[in-house]
């Protein structure tokens, strides 16, 4: 498979727009013309609509097949959301239009706060975090905001040890010195550690709820007490809102702050497919605290508050990605609460459903048999047979699958992490589980298979540590293009 850079021929064009017949020269000074070309391929119009058909199909992605990467909510995303968030009214607003022009996108921006407080239970929202991990860190910093305004000095958040490795990532980066919560037999948080670890120097317990096992922190009330006794913030990790969705409300377990993954729960393409939404709900006492602006809504006009001195101030350009917002929206209106209820219900049963049907061939080390929206495999005994977690994961890509989430949770030795989604059929789901009893009886006959795989896919094996280690990004250069084309497609 060539790259674009490949095709390129001097002189094809795309494009059949008329020459200007104005003198470039006398209209931009010289000082400001470019000097060089820009290296752009040179392609047709046809060369450049196959090149990218061939890209998208040999990708894989939600609409070709079965996704059950864990944690990651890969469920199939509705066409219907992407019709209307390309509307023209909505794709070809300007940020900088007068606020009188868009007030229907601000309509938007402000009934999906306001659906997101009612579902989680929060007193107030802000749609800007342009991700989880976004939403993550602008929550730390309004606490951190919080404490330093009251004069209190608090460095410490506490982690969970089967958080997403967002979950430190945004505490350090933010300025905390990160405590690690070990989890107990169970696989939950550990009351008696916790209780000895949440002090007056804690800000922060950062929960994520059902956690990566997919276990529900059972002592949740209990959990409250503690980190709120200690005057903490309880904060909820939400990217696994799919599990309880419409069921249960953050807000009414005592979590001060909760982020939303709107492209997880709330079905926006993500992973490759597009931009996040990573919008946070808090209670009353943080609201003075969210960034700018704010949408608002006097009368029956929209606007955008700017001057909110209280604010940790602004986290992103202009209001973050608006067409995740649309699609959001769009998601939550045609559902409504009963929809959204039978999102998690669904996701649930299709979790254990899988659960309960790969249990007698793979041990599952936590949840005794029950889980809620996903569950985690530990591979680590079919090691005696030299297969490790990778090998299934690249044997499920030759039996046309994507792999589960891999080697996370952390806690979990040779981790399978699968989350199936309520957006799949039983039939589906029955082929995948036939593809892993495959597998695990290959394990044992003909491991060689394991090994190779996968041999179906565009690409073999690849190096998984050269592209951390000789990251290339330069890319308008087309030499370095070529020179990462050694590979052959
Ligand atoms: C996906 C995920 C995150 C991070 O969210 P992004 O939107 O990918 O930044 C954090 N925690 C958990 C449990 C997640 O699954």
């Amino acid at each position: 498979m060539e790259l674009i850079f490949e095709l390129s021929k001097r002189g094809k064009r795309g494009d059949t727009l008329p020459e200007s017949g104005i003198d470039i020269k006398s209209v931009i000074p010289v000082k400001f013309l470019r000097k060089e070309s820009l290296q752009f391929p040179e392609v047709s119009e046809p060369e450049v609509a196959r090149h990218y058909t061939r890209l998208s199909s040999l990708n894989y992605h939600i609409d070709k097949g079965f996704y059950p990467l864990g944690s990651c909510t890969m469920k199939y995303n509705p066409k219907i959301n992407e019709r209307i968030a390309s509307l023209e009214g909505f794709q070809e607003i300007h940020p900088l239009e007068p606020i009188e022009m868009c007030q229907g996108a601000l309509r938007i921006m402000y009934e999906l706060g306001e659906y997101l407080k009612e579902i989680g239970g929060m007193d107030a929202v802000s749609l800007l975090p342009s991700a989880g991990a976004h939403g993550e860190i602008v929550s730390l910093l309004m606490a951190k905001k919080y404490f330093e305004d009251r004069g209190e000095a608090r460095g410490k958040v506490l982690v969970p040890d089967s958080a997403h490795g967002t979950n430190p990532a945004s505490s350090a980066l933010a300025g905390f010195d990160v405590v690690s919560v070990p989890s107990n037999e169970g696989g939950l948080v550990s009351i008696d550690v916790l209780e000895k670890l949440m002090s007056e120097d804690v800000a922060c317990l950062m929960l994520t709820c059902p956690n990566t096992l997919g276990l529900f922190e059972k002592e949740i009330e209990k959990i409250e007490r503690i980190v709120h006794k200690k005057g903490g913030i309880l904060y909820l990790d939400g990217a696994n809102l799919n599990a309880f969705l419409g069921i249960a409300r953050p807000g009414d377990m005592g979590f001060d702050i909760v982020h939303f993954n709107l492209h997880k729960t709330f079905s926006a393409p993500h992973g490759s497919g597009g931009p996040g939404g990573g919008g946070i709900g808090v209670k009353k006492f943080m609201e003075p605290l969210l960034p700018i602006p704010r949408v608002e809504k006097i009368g029956d006009r929209y606007l955008l508050n700017e001057k909110i001195d209280t604010s940790i101030g602004r986290i992103h350009s202009f209001y973050s990605n608006f067409g995740i917002m649309v699609k959001g929206w769009v998601y939550i209106r045609i559902l409504g609460d009963n929809g959204l209820r039978k999102v998690a219900q669904n996701a649930v049963l299709n979790a254990n459903y899988l659960l309960s049907r790969l249990k007698d061939y793979y041990e599952i080390p936590y949840g005794e048999g029950r889980c809620m929206h996903e569950f985690v495999i530990s591979c680590e005994s079919l090691k005696k047979y030299g297969i490790r977690a990778l090998d299934v994961a690249k044997r499920l890509l030759d039996l046309g699958f994507h792999p589960p989430t891999i080697y996370f949770p952390l806690i979990v030795k040779e981790a399978l992490m699968i989350e199936p989604t309520e957006t799949e059929s039983k039939d589906t789901l029955d082929r995948f589980i036939d593809a892993m009893i495959r597998i695990r009886k290959e394990t044992e006959q003909s491991p060689d298979i394991l090994h190779r795989a996968p041999e179906n896919t565009p690409v073999r094996r690849l190096d998984e540590i050269k592209a951390v280690k000789e990251l290339k990004v330069n890319w308008f250069s087309r030499d370095r293009f070529l020179n990462l084309s050694e590979r052959k497609i």
